[in-house]
């Protein structure tokens, strides 16, 4: 798994941000889904990653303004 996410950290929660802090639009968690270049993150009931899809660049953990996601 080349990131991990901190599912206590991330605000996207049973499908909905419960902030609106880390995004561009009121209601809705923007930032490490949009920042992916190959479309590997998800937003579903929670963050989803596709580990087979992610090149490990990094941008995600970047565009987390709650510091939620970690490369390993
Ligand atoms: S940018 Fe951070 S807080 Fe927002 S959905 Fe992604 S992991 Fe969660
Ligand atoms: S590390 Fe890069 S490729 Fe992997 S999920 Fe994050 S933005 Fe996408």
């Amino acid at each position: 798994m080349p990131i991990k996410i901190d599912y206590k950290k991330c605000c996207w929660k049973n499908g909905k941000c419960i902030s609106c802090s880390c995004g561009k639009e009121s209601n809705c968690c923007r930032g490490c889904v949009e920042a992916c270049p190959v479309g590997a993150l998800k937003r579903a009931k929670k963050v989803e990653i596709d580990n087979k899809k992610c090149i490990s660049c990094g941008a995600c953990v970047s565009a987390c303004k709650k510091n939620a996601i970690s490369l390993i």
